[in-house]
């Protein structure tokens, strides 16, 4: 059989992620891969570090760019702070919450979870109320920027309230990094996790990852060893950084590196309230164009967050059919809704280098070409 050069199509991705890969960082990845243990290397993850607590706004020892997809940092924070018996709190508005409380779960932790409507905010005060009434937690957890449903929560209040109680935080801050106000230090947040193919638009498969030193000291004190070997922070620390400083751990993904310094150089290039501020200002810009076509949003205006909007799909559209036309006719990705939201729901993204009057002039004219005749009634 011959072989076949890949050759992916060229999409607009306007779904929930991944973006669109900004060309300068796809151009960094092609550069000659080098060893991981290299001096230059090495050089090159002493700058990663900083240009991650510069976009975390931190100045945690423990910041490096986790190998993984961000799912398996969500894991790493779990599995490091819990053991059987310790008491977390998950708050669930959609579905990275649950994939939270499902982890914590697994670690034998008792798990109390707080649930919120699907496109709704996780509310503080229902959380105040919670750590009031119970005895306290070791963990409280929540996902600041819940792209199933395109719901912001506050994450400074909750992490007043969380060390208020005396428990640590563990936030998911995957569609936040970049793309919404996020202060990891000035909000005192405990473990933070995000991922590349997001706001800061770089291809998916690296997780960010910042932990505070009370929360790594936690770590240290757990009675049982951490279950995963990989993840164990003692140990990847060592590899990031500490004492024994680039101690051998897995071999780095070298060239996804180079591509996320060269992502981080473009976030510090903008500046990154710069960057926050054109975020918010495109997204009103897609928000008003549904409104002209009479689409309904679903999450309430104060809480709504900027990089993905979760509209409610109008009367006697077909769902699948309509994302299927808009891919094979405008090469434009969107994503479904999820859980509650499934088959009543899409989402747009609007991220980092995708986060464009361009983009949202894009999909504004398709949604109303497919929605003013053809697609809806061939559905
Ligand atoms: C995308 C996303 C994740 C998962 O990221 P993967 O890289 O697919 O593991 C987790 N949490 C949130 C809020 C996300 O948007």
């Amino acid at each position: 059989m011959n072989s076949i050069a890949l050759r992916p199509p060229q999409r607009f991705l306007m779904g929930p992620g991944p973006g669109p890969v900004a060309p300068s960082v796809l151009e960094a990845q092609a550069a000659p891969t080098i060893g991981h243990l290299d001096p230059a290397f090495i050089e090159l993850m002493d700058t990663l570090q900083g240009q991650l607590r510069d976009v975390f706004r931190t100045r945690n020892a423990f910041t490096m760019a986790f190998s993984s997809p961000a799912t398996a940092a969500m894991e790493a924070c779990i599995v490091n702070v819990l053991e059987p018996g310790d008491r977390a709190l998950v708050c669930i508005n959609g579905v990275f919450g649950m994939r939270l409380a499902e982890m914590a779960r697994r670690c034998g932790a008792e798990v109390d979870t707080l649930s919120f409507d699907w496109g709704r905010a996780v509310d503080p005060a229902k959380v105040a109320e919670q750590l009031q009434s119970h005895k306290p937690y070791k963990l409280v957890a929540w996902v600041q920027a819940e792209t199933s449903t395109g719901a912001l929560s506050d994450s400074q209040t909750l992490a007043k309230l969380t060390r208020d109680a005396g428990a640590l935080s563990l936030v998911d801050t995957v569609t936040a990094l970049a793309g919404v106000p996020l202060e990891v230090d000035a909000w005192g947040l405990d473990m933070v996790y995000s991922g590349t193919q997001k706001c800061l638009s770089a291809p998916p498969g690296l997780a960010p990852l910042t932990v505070s030193d009370r929360a790594l000291e936690a770590c240290r004190n757990r009675k049982t060893p951490v279950q995963s070997w990989f993840m164990d922070f003692s140990l990847l620390g060592g590899y990031w950084g500490g004492e024994q400083r680039r101690a051998y751990h897995h071999t780095a993904p070298v060239n996804n590196l180079y591509g996320l310094h060269e992502a981080l150089r473009l976030v510090q290039d903008e500046g990154l309230e710069a960057r926050w501020a054109r975020h918010s200002r495109v997204s009103k810009l897609l928000a008003d164009g549904l409104q002209r076509l009479n689409i309904e949003i679903v999450p309430p205006v104060a809480e709504r967050l900027p990089p993905l909007t979760t509209l409610r799909i109008p009367e006697g559209v077909d769902d699948a059919a309509f994302r299927k036309w808009l891919l094979t006719t405008h090469s434009l990705e969107i994503g479904a809704g999820l859980g509650a939201l499934a088959g009543k729901a899409w989402r747009i993204g609007l991220m980092g280098h995708g986060c464009t009057e361009e983009a949202v002039q894009r999909v504004l004219g398709a949604l109303e070409e497919g929605l003013s005749g053809s697609v809806a009634v061939a559905a």
